[in-house]
C-alpha cells in the first residue's frame, strides 16, 4: 500500500467526531464482569486544562483502556469540583454571576477533555454546584446533626478589617491578607459549624494498616503527622494565691520534677483574670500574629504573668509565662516547660533566662549538669531527682505517675491529637447553605428533610462588603421557624467546598438517584475505589476528610467499606522548560495549544513518556516533537506495509522477539509499577528493528505486528491505535478488542551455544546471548566446572575467542 503521512489533525478530529455520538464509554450496570473503578480527582473548573491535568487524565485513561482490553466493566468518570472563591471573586471583578462563569468554564473544559478523547463515562457527570448535588451534602448534615457528629462553637477566624471579611488559612499570605498585603490579619471569635472528625481519630490512624501498600508511603505518613496522636497526661497546677487550677498535658510526665515554668496559650480563657490590660493587648497581639502561619516557623516569644503554680508532685512553685508558641487548640492550651528534656522549652527558657534543671539520665550515663548544657537530654533514661519515682526508667515512671496524678484527684492518663474538629462554616456564597434556621424561641433548628434541598438564590449582588453575601438577600434569611411557625432567620454561611468533594465518587455510581444520595447496592457493586490518582498536594484535607465521610456513611448503614479507596496514585508535577508553571511568568503550557500544535496523542504520550509518573516532568517542546516523529513513523510504517504480500521471513524471529518483548514489559508495567516510560521506549525499539529489517519480514509477521501494535498504543495514543486499526480493515472501538497476549518462549533472547576447548579440544560447552562480550564468554568458560577443575593447577598461556561460537583455552 502507499505510504500515508501523519496528519494528526485530520485523524484526530475524524474519530473525535465519531466518539462523540455514541455511549462509548459506558459502565455497564448488573454485568458479570469482574469491575474495575479508577478515578482521577475532579478539577476546579477554572477554565482551561493545562499540561499538569493532562498528566493526571492520561495515566487514569491509560489504565481504564487497558482494563477495559483486559475484560473488566470499567468506571470511569468525572465532574467538576464548581463551588468555591475564584467563582465569586470573578463576580466581583468581572460582574459575571458565579453560576453562569462556573457554567461557561465547565463546557469549555469539558469540550477539551472531549477533544483528548478521555474515556469518561459522561452520563455520570457530577457538578457539586446543582442543587441535585448539593442536596445531598445538607443531608449529610442533618444527618451528622442528629447523630451529633454536627455542632456550632465559638472559634478564632482570620479577619482582614480592609476587606472586612473571613479569610481562610489559604487566604492569608505570611500573616497578611492577599489582597491587601500591608495589612495584618487578625483573629475574631465567631460562632461556627463543625464536624467531629476527632470522634475518629483512631480510626483514621488505625484504618490505615489497610492502605499500607496501596497508598504511598509518605502520604500515610503526612496524614499520621497531620492526626498527631500522642499519649500522655494531664496534670493540674495550682495557682498559688486563687487556688485555681491550670491544666496541662504532658507526653513526658516522667520529667515534671524538671518543670520551671507552665506556658499558657494566648488565647487561654485565664488570661482574662490573670493578665493586666497591657498584657491581655500583648496576648491579643501574639494571637494575631499566629494567623495564617506555621507555629513551629514563628520567633517563640513570651512574657511572665506575675503568678506562680504549685507543681503538685514536688509542691514547688513555678512562674506562669504566656508563650506565642502554646496553641488552644492542642492539649489543654497549656504546657509545662521542662528545658532539660525538651528543645522547644529548652530553647525559650534559655532565651528568657528561665531556670534548666535536668531530672532524666541517660541509661548507660550520667545526669547532665547546668550551667554549661549545650542541648537538652530528649530520649527516656532513668530519673533522678525525683522524689520517690527517682531511680525508676522514664517507661515505667510514665504510666505509674499518671495513675498516681488520678488517685490523688490532680490528673489522669490522656490522650491528645494534633488533629482539630473540621470547621466547615463559610461566610460566603457560592457554596451549599446550611440547612438550618435560627428562631428567637426554639434556639437552633435543622430544615427538615422534605423542604431540602434549601436552594442557593441565583442573581444576587456579590460586592465583596461585609458578612456573607446572603446575609444581604431577604428573601433567603426571612422565614417562619419550622417548629413553631414564628418569625426566624436563615443560616446564611455556606459551607466548607471540602465537603463537597468529600463523598462526589459515591454519586458517580448512581447520579441520578432523586430519592437518595446513592443506593447503597450500587455502592457494593463498585466499591472500594480500585485506583485513585491525583496529586499529592491532597495528602491531607480532601484524602483525610473523604476518609472521614466514609466511616460516617458506614456508621449509619449506608456503604459496607470503611475505606473509599484502595489504591492511591500520586503523579508527579509538570514543570515547563525547567521553571514551575504560573500564570505571572506565562509559561503555562496549555491542553488546547498542544491539541493544535501536536495533536492530543503527543500531548499523552509526551507526559507518559518524560518520567515515570510519580515523578516530576519537565515539559519541552523539542521532547514532543520527538513523539510527534515517533508516531509519524509508526504511521508512515504500517500504511507502507498493509496487506504486505512477499518478505523473505528472515527477519521475523528477531522482529516477533521485539515485539512480544514490548508487549512483555507493557502488560507486566500495568500490573505492577506503572513505568510508562520504559514500556514506550520498549515500543520505540520494536519501531527500530521495523525499520531495519523492513525487506525481510515475512507478510504473516508483518500482519502480526501490526495488529498487535494498534492494540498496544492504544493506552497511550488512542486515536493513532484506532487509526491503525481501521488502515488495517478491522472494525469497533480498539478498546473493546482483547489485550494481546505475549508468548514468553518468542520473547526469550536466543542463546549461542559456545564450544569450550582446552588446547583444542572439545570440553565443555556454555550458552550466552548472541553478541555478548568476550571476557564475558572467557569468565563463564573458566567458570565452568569441567573447565576449572581440568586447567586447576596449571598456567593458561592464552585464551583464543571467537564471538558467539568458540572459546580456545591453552594452557602448560
Ligand atoms: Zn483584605
Ligand atoms: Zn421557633
Amino acid at each position: 500500500m502507499p505510504e500515508k503521512s501523519y496528519d494528526h489533525q485530520s485523524i484526530e478530529l475524524k474519530w473525535f467526531e465519531r466518539w462523540q455520538s455514541a455511549d462509548l464509554y459506558k459502565a455497564e450496570e448488573n454485568s458479570a464482569k469482574p469491575k474495575y473503578y479508577v478515578l482521577e480527582m475532579l478539577p476546579y473548573p477554572s477554565g482551561t486544562l493545562h499540561i499538569g491535568h493532562i498528566r493526571n487524565y492520561a495515566i487514569g485513561d491509560a489504565l481504564a483502556r487497558y482494563k477495559w482490553m483486559r475484560g473488566y466493566n470499567v468506571l470511569h468518570p468525572m465532574g467538576w469540583d464548581a463551588f468555591g472563591l475564584p467563582a465569586e471573586n470573578a463576580a466581583i471583578a468581572n460582574k459575571v454571576p458565579p453560576r453562569a462563569w462556573t457554567q461557561r468554564n465547565i463546557n469549555s473544559m469539558k469540550a477539551t477533555h472531549s477533544r483528548f478523547g478521555f474515556s469518561y463515562d459522561w452520563d455520570r457527570e457530577v457538578s457539586t454546584c446543582e442543587p441535585d448535588y448539593y442536596r445531598w451534602n445538607q443531608w449529610f448534615f442533618l444527618k451528622m446533626l442528629e447523630r451529633g457528629l454536627a455542632y456550632r462553637k465559638q472559634a478564632l477566624l482570620n479577619w482582614c478589617p480592609k476587606c472586612a471579611t473571613v479569610l481562610a488559612n489559604e487566604q492569608v499570605v505570611e500573616g497578611c491578607c492577599w489582597r491587601h498585603e500591608d495589612t495584618p490579619v487578625e483573629q475574631r471569635a465567631m460562632q461556627q459549624w463543625f464536624l467531629k472528625i476527632t470522634d475518629y481519630a483512631d480510626q483514621l490512624l488505625d484504618d490505615m494498616k489497610q492502605l499500607e501498600g496501596g497508598w504511598p508511603e509518605r502520604v500515610l505518613t503526612m496524614q499520621r503527622n497531620w492526626i498527631g496522636r500522642s499519649e500522655g497526661a494531664e496534670i493540674d497546677f495550682k495557682l498559688v494565691e486563687s487556688g485555681e487550677l491550670i491544666r496541662v498535658f504532658t507526653t513526658r510526665v516522667d520529667t515534671i520534677y524538671g518543670a520551671t515554668c507552665v506556658i499558657l496559650a494566648p488565647e487561654h480563657p485565664l488570661n482574662a483574670k490573670l493578665l493586666n490590660e497591657n498584657a491581655k493587648a500583648r496576648a491579643k497581639e501574639m494571637v494575631d500574629m499566629r494567623a495564617g502561619r506555621d507555629p513551629g516557623d514563628i520567633e517563640k516569644e513570651g512574657f511572665f504573668t506575675g503568678h506562680y503554680a504549685a507543681n503538685p508532685y514536688s509542691g514547688e512553685p513555678v512562674p506562669v509565662w504566656v508563650g506565642n508558641f502554646v496553641l488552644m487548640g492542642y492539649g489543654t492550651g497549656a504546657i509545662m516547660a521542662v528545658p532539660g528534656h525538651d528543645e522547644r522549652d529548652f530553647e525559650f527558657c534559655r532565651k528568657y533566662g528561665i531556670t534548666v534543671r535536668p531530672v532524666i539520665r541517660p541509661t548507660d550515663g550520667e545526669l547532665a549538669v547546668e550551667p554549661g548544657m549545650v542541648e537538652p537530654f530528649t530520649d527516656y533514661g532513668v530519673l533522678e531527682n525525683s522524689g520517690h519515682w527517682s531511680g525508676l526508667s522514664s517507661e515505667v515512671a510514665r504510666p505509674r505517675m499518671a495513675a498516681y496524678a488520678e488517685e490523688h484527684g490532680f490528673g489522669k492518663a490522656a490522650i491528645t491529637y494534633r488533629l482539630k474538629d473540621w470547621g466547615i462554616s463559610r461566610q460566603r456564597y457560592w457554596g451549599t447553605p446550611i440547612p438550618v434556621i435560627h428562631c428567637a424561641k426554639c434556639g437552633v433548628v435543622p430544615v427538615p428533610e422534605d423542604q431540602l434541598p434549601v436552594l442557593l438564590p441565583d442573581n444576587i449582588e456579590i460586592t465583596g462588603a461585609e458578612g456573607s453575601p446572603l446575609e444581604h438577600v431577604p428573601s433567603f434569611v426571612s422565614v417562619s421557624c419550622p417548629r413553631c411557625g414564628g418569625p426566624a432567620r436563615r443560616e446564611t454561611d455556606t459551607m466548607d467546598t471540602f465537603m463537597d468533594s468529600s463523598w462526589y465518587f459515591y454519586r458517580y455510581c448512581d447520579p441520578h438517584n432523586d430519592k437518595a444520595p446513592f443506593d447503597s447496592a450500587k455502592i457494593a457493586y463498585w466499591f472500594e475505589i480500585d485506583q485513585y490518582i491525583g496529586g499529592v498536594e491532597h495528602a491531607i484535607l480532601h484524602l483525610i476528610y473523604s476518609r472521614f465521610f466514609t466511616k460516617v456513611m458506614r456508621d449509619m448503614g449506608l456503604v459496607h467499606n470503611s475505606e473509599p479507596t484502595k489504591r492511591l496514585f500520586t503523579q508527579g508535577m509538570v514543570i515547563a522548560e525547567g521553571a514551575k508553571m504560573s500564570k505571572s511568568k506565562g509559561n503555562v503550557v496549555g491542553a488546547d495549544m498542544l491539541a493544535e500544535r501536536f495533536g492530543t496523542d503527543t500531548a499523552r504520550m509526551f507526559v507518559l513518556f518524560a518520567a515515570p509518573p510519580e515523578k516530576e516532568v519537565d515539559w519541552r517542546a523539542e521532547g514532543a516533537e520527538g513523539i510527534y516523529r515517533f508516531l509519524g513513523r509508526v504511521y508512515r510504517f504500517a500504511t507502507r506495509n498493509v496487506g504486505r504480500t512477499e518478505g523473505s521471513g528472515a527477519s521475523d524471529r528477531k522482529v516477533l522477539r521485539k515485539l512480544h518483548q514490548a508487549l512483555e514489559k507493557i502488560t507486566e508495567d500495568f500490573e505492577t509499577r506503572w513505568h510508562f516510560n520504559t514500556c514506550i521506549a520498549s515500543v520505540m525499539e520494536l519501531v527500530n528493528v521495523l525499520y531495519a529489517e523492513e525487506g525481510e519480514i515475512s507478510p504473516q509477521a508483518t500482519a502480526e505486528v501490526l495488529e498487535k501494535l494498534a492494540l498496544m498504543l492504544q493506552p497511550f495514543a488512542p486515536y493513532v491505535s484506532q487509526e491503525l486499526w481501521s488502515e488495517l480493515g478491522k472494525e469497533g472501538p480498539v478498546f473493546k478488542q482483547c489485550w494481546p497476549a505475549y508468548d514468553t518462549e518468542l520473547a526469550k533472547e536466543d542463546l549461542a551455544e559456545i564450544v569450550v576447548q582446552v588446547n583444542g579440544k572439545l570440553r565443555s560447552r556454555v550458552y550466552a546471548a548472541f553478541g555478548t562480550s568476550s571476557e564475558e564468554v572467557e569468565r563463564m568458560a573458566l567458570a565452568d566446572e569441567k573447565i576449572a577443575a581440568m586447567i586447576a593447577g596449571k598456567k593458561i598461556v592464552k585464551i583464543i575467542p571467537v564471538p558467539d561460537k568458540l572459546v580456545n583455552i591453552v594452557v602448560k
